[in-house]
């Protein structure tokens, strides 16, 4: 097994582990030792060829992913104009915030964005998710017309308008690199 990681020593209290597809990183408290590090990586070596495993898998699925067809392509556009402005509209009213244009666009990268002139832009991807997805990326969006970072403050705002934000963000953690692959850039 290849136990080459990049080491990130910080104020942490433990160590863990995380398998990108670049590599191998470790985070560890600044006291860790090289050898104790080595140690631990080693100690997790099954977990490691899992987590490898599992990361080639997901990549091979997205690589076999049927890309969207013009007319499916047209199709989401059209639902996505019937659903997210409307969303949006609600959301806006219940936080009592001013938004300037809505853009909905096919993307390969990001599923919503917020500009400094407080115009709005929405993936039609997102009308493959679950409509909880759809509004928990809606009041996501909404929130950085407040605060155009994610501070814990920012975080108060979404939880305060979507309790269930968490849940719903982690699904498209999971699930959102699959939906994306459909765009066709992989
Ligand atoms: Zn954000």
């Amino acid at each position: 097994m290849d136990y080459a990681y990049t080491l990130i020593k910080s104020k942490r209290k433990t160590i863990s582990l995380e398998v990108r597809e670049d590599g191998l990183i470790v985070r560890a408290p600044n006291r860790t030792t090289k050898r104790e590090a080595d140690e631990f990586v080693k100690k997790h070596e099954a977990w490691i060829l899992k987590k490898r495993g599992q990361l080639a898998a997901r990549k091979a699925m997205e690589h076999s992913v049927p890309r969207l067809s013009e007319q499916e392509r047209r199709k989401l556009a059209a639902l996505a104009k019937a659903v997210i402005p409307q969303r949006v509209a609600h959301y806006a009213r219940l936080m009592g915030v001013r938004y300037g244009k809505v853009t909905l666009r096919c993307q390969k990268t990001r599923w919503g964005s917020c500009s400094a002139k407080k115009n709005l832009n929405f993936n039609i991807l997102l009308m493959l998710t679950p409509p909880e997805v759809v509004d928990s990326v809606v009041v996501h969006e909404l929130c950085h017309l407040l605060e155009m970072n994610h501070s814990a403050r920012f975080y108060e705002q979404v939880y305060a308008v979507y309790p269930e934000y968490d849940r719903w963000n982690r699904w498209l953690k999971e699930n959102g690199n699959l939906i994306m692959a459909r765009a066709g850039y992989r």
